[in-house]
């Protein structure tokens, strides 16, 4: 009937452990198997809305896919109506909070309406949210661990030949001098053109992050990536007043409540939300507003396939992170031509299972 929105009828979650290519060692621990949880809402008609969830541990993988499935009860038999769906399971949440694996949980299923949303108007994702398929400036995230100057000479090498003119590299290393010397070997093995992102993922201290960014000046970086703890948003504001590249935080805020309290502490000069955490598509349209309210230029975190979606309608939109984490389990693969990533332009997201992987890699 016209005017009506579909029936959500069910929802489905699955555990897959996914190869990784290059295994990622960072400054707060390593990576080396996807843990993905992968959601499906079926609505009736054909319509299925899929989406996954990072779920960064393997230990972490099952209790998602438990929440995710418990939470049907909650869902099924509701409208699809993706905004309305995450206020309500926000509401439900209020007495455990909405953070970790509750905002994981509750931001896949957003993910997956938005999906499925999409398909009943035979529109993709970002067409729906009134934008195009606008190819965005992306970087190569898949590597570039925690690896010494040498490999890391090797791989910076292989990242950019993948087509992308911007990379990032992990730093964290215990002795100041060799993340100088790193960075450095980096730049010297891709040149001045290609852009060089850095990470801490939050391995250090206030004292230690502006000393290391006054030593690491001359190797032009595009951005430090929470050098600090990364709720520590007086720290971070303390690192920015010394440092001269801009300060980058923003993909372990949950929700926009804790991404307004890091803009109100000033702790940041751009920002990264993750479209997980920053509570899937609902989230991700809340942020984008906020950033566009003070000028700050938002990059997204992980997630590709989402996210170039979402920045599509992002007014202050910067840079997508690329990595092929999911590759594993998808039979699309999101392209970078002359380092641009455009989403594909088929109804929804554009996620369609590879199921025989999936039996592959799947974890009960
Ligand atoms: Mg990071």
């Amino acid at each position: 009937m016209p005017g009506q929105s579909p029936t959500i009828t069910k929802l489905r979650a699955r555990g897959v452990l996914a190869p990784m290519k290059r295994p990622l060692a960072t400054g707060s621990g390593s990576v080396t198997q996807a843990p993905l949880a992968l959601v499906d809402l079926e609505c009736g008609d054909g319509i299925t809305g899929s989406a996954y969830v990072f779920c960064f541990h393997s230990f972490a993988l099952a209790p998602t896919v438990r929440l995710i499935q418990e939470l049907g009860a909650l869902i099924e038999g509701e409208a699809l109506s993706p905004v309305a769906l995450s206020d309500m399971l926000r509401a439900r949440m209020r007495l455990i909070g909405q953070q970790g694996l509750t905002m994981m949980a509750s931001a896949g299923i957003d993910m997956a309406a938005w999906d499925a949303l999409a398909k009943t108007q035979g529109l993709p994702l970002a067409r729906l949210l009134g934008g195009d398929l606008t190819p965005l400036p992306a970087y190569n995230s898949n590597g570039l661990g925690i690896i010494g100057a040498d490999r890391a000479v090797d791989e910076a090498r292989e990242l950019v030949e993948e087509g992308f003119s911007a990379i990032k590299l992990r730093l964290g290393y215990p002795d100041a001098r060799t993340d100088v010397a790193v960075a450095e070997a980096v730049r010297a093995a891709v040149g001045d053109d290609i852009a060089i992102m850095t990470d801490y993922n939050q391995c250090l201290t206030v004292p230690e992050a502006e000393t290391r960014s006054r030593m690491l000046i001359d190797t032009g970086l595009e951005w430090i990536e929470e050098p600090v703890r990364c709720d520590d948003y007086a720290g971070c504001a303390q690192v920015r007043k010394t440092a001269l590249t801009p300060i980058q935080l923003g993909e372990n805020c949950w929700g926009v409540h804790d991404m307004q309290k890091a803009l109100d502490a000033g702790a940041a000069d751009i920002f990264m939300p993750d479209a997980c955490k920053i509570g899937g598509v609902t989230g991700w349209l809340r942020a984008a507003g906020l950033a566009d309210g003070c000028g700050l230029p938002l990059s997204s975190h992980l997630y590709p396939e989402v996210s170039a979606h979402l920045l599509a309608v992002t007014p202050t939109r910067h840079w997508l992170e690329y990595v092929d984490w999911a590759q594993p389990v998808l039979k699309r693969t999101l392209l970078a031509v002359d380092g641009h990533v455009a989403a594909p332009d088929v109804p929804g997201i554009g996620i369609e299972w590879d199921e025989d992987a999936i039996a592959r890699y799947a974890v009960d």
